[in-house]
């Protein structure tokens, strides 16, 4: 009895082992004791402000050209293997690709908007000149 015990605590405390020198490490560990390699599972924070944070991020990177995309932790959070912040991952990717839609719809918009109206100036142009060689 004495002994499951002992057993089921060290299972329970080493459920990890490390990718490079497998070696069993403690769950809360980030850099392995052994060698000192970094262990990927290190928990991506998955707090509703977080949550929140990405996804506005993600809405508003189209926006900004997407010039911190280096910065976007979508892909980080879509690889992760803690169910939770995959979904946060899954979500961000939606919403990146969803506002990137929009923002070429609109600009397809307005470009199609301005052709319309430098036309109708130009309509009214030649209209003017026509009135004025007869
Ligand atoms: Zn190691």
């Amino acid at each position: 009895m004495e002994t499951n015990l002992t057993e089921n605590n060290i299972n329970e405390l080493t459920q990890k082992i490390c990718e490079t020198c497998h070696q069993p490490i403690l769950p809360t560990y980030y850099f392995c004791p052994n060698c000192g390699a970094k262990i990927n599972s290190t928990p991506l924070a998955t707090g509703l402000g977080t949550q929140l944070g990405i996804y506005l991020f993600s809405i508003i990177l189209p926006l900004i050209c997407f010039l911190f995309i280096t910065r976007w932790p979508g892909l980080k959070y879509f690889r992760s293997k803690d169910p939770k912040a995959k979904l946060i991952g899954e979500v961000a990717w939606t919403l990146l690709i969803l506002s990137t839609i929009i923002i070429i719809w609109l600009a397809y918009a307005y470009t199609q908007g301005l052709i319309k109206s430098v036309n109708d100036s130009l309509n009214a142009a030649n209209l003017d000149m026509s009135n004025l060689s007869f």
